[in-house]
C-alpha cells in the first residue's frame, strides 16, 4: 500500500439496502492509491467493482470504515466539497465512452469546464490534450465521424481537463478490439509517466490486468489478493 496515498480505504464496508434486504457489497477491505499507479480491480459481476470505484469517486460513502482523501475523511465532506473534490481529483472513462453527438471532439473535451469563466485557457487544454493523445487532427470531427478507440481517446482528453490526480475507468476498452485496447493502454502509460495520474480500471481483460502494476481481485465483496504482479518488476508500491 503506498506511503503517499491520493485517497486510501481502511476497514471498508458498503451496504445496500432494499426494502428488507441489505446487500454487504464490500465486507472490509483496504485499499490505496498512490500517484501514477496502474491498479486493475477484477472480480465476477457483483463482487463489488463498481462499488468501490464509487467510493473512489467520491460519488459514494462507506457504511462504516474510513475512506481518506490526502488524510481527510470523506464522511465529513458536504455534498458540494465531494463535489468540488471530485472535480479536482478524479477523471471518469467509461465503457460506451458517453460522448455527446452533437458536440465536435474539442467541444467533447472542454465540457467538464463549459460553466468555468476561463473559456480561452480551457480551449488551449482541451486542444493541447487532444494533440497528446494523437487526435490533433481531429479537433472538429463529431463522435459519429471517429472510430471506437479515437472516441475513448476524446473521453480520456475529457477525463484530464481538470488534471486530475486520479483516473478511474471502468471498463475502458470493453468496447474496443485488442490492438486498440493496447493503445489506450499505451496511453494510459505516457500519461501516468508523464502527468503522474495515477488510473484505477474495472476490467475483464486478462491483458490490461497484466500490463497493471497490482490487481485488486474482489470475490464476494472482498479482497482475494492484491499482490504485485510478478511478471512485472517495476510494479507499484
Ligand atoms: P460489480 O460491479 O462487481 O458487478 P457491484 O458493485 O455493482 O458489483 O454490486 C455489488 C453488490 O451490490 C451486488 O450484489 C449488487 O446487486 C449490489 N448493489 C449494487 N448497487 C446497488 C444498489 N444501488 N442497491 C442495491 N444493491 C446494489
Ligand atoms: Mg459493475
Amino acid at each position: 500500500m503506498p506511503e503517499n496515498a491520493i485517497i486510501r480505504g481502511e476497514d471498508v464496508v458498503k451496504e445496500y439496502e432494499t426494502g428488507d434486504t441489505v446487500v454487504r457489497a464490500l465486507k472490509g477491505i483496504d485499499f490505496g492509491i498512490g500517484p501514477a499507479d496502474f491498479v486493475a480491480v477484477v472480480g465476477p459481476s457483483g463482487s463489488g467493482k463498481s462499488t468501490l470505484l464509487n467510493l473512489l469517486g467520491l460519488l459514494d460513502v462507506p457504511t462504516s470504515g474510513t475512506v481518506r482523501l490526502r488524510d481527510e475523511d470523506v464522511a465529513t465532506f458536504s455534498d458540494a466539497r465531494a463535489t468540488r473534490e471530485r472535480k479536482r481529483t478524479i477523471g471518469f472513462v467509461f465503457q460506451q465512452f458517453y460522448l455527446i453527438p452533437t458536440l465536435t471532439a474539442l467541444e467533447n473535451v472542454e465540457m467538464p469546464r463549459m460553466l468555468d469563466r476561463t473559456p480561452k485557457r480551457t480551449r488551449e487544454r482541451a486542444r493541447t490534450l487532444l494533440e497528446r493523445v494523437g487526435l490533433g487532427e481531429r479537433l472538429d470531427h463529431y463522435p459519429d465521424e471517429l472510430s471506437g478507440g479515437q472516441k475513448q481517446r476524446v473521453a480520456v482528453a475529457r477525463a484530464l481537463i481538470n488534471d486530475p490526480a486520479i483516473l478511474l475507468a471502468d471498463e475502458p476498452t470493453g468496447n474496443l478490439d485488442r490492438a486498440t485496447g493496447d493503445s489506450i493502454l499505451d496511453l494510459f502509460d505516457e500519461l501516468r509517466a508523464e502527468e503522474d495520474v495515477a488510473v484505477v480500471t474495472v476490467t475483464h481483460d486478462d491483458y490490461v490486468a497484466a500490463a497493471a502494476d497490482r490487481v485488486v481481485n474482489l470475490v464476494d465483496g472482498e479482497v482475494r489478493d492484491d499482490e504485485p504482479m510478478a511478471t512485472d518488476p517495476g510494479g507499484g508500491a
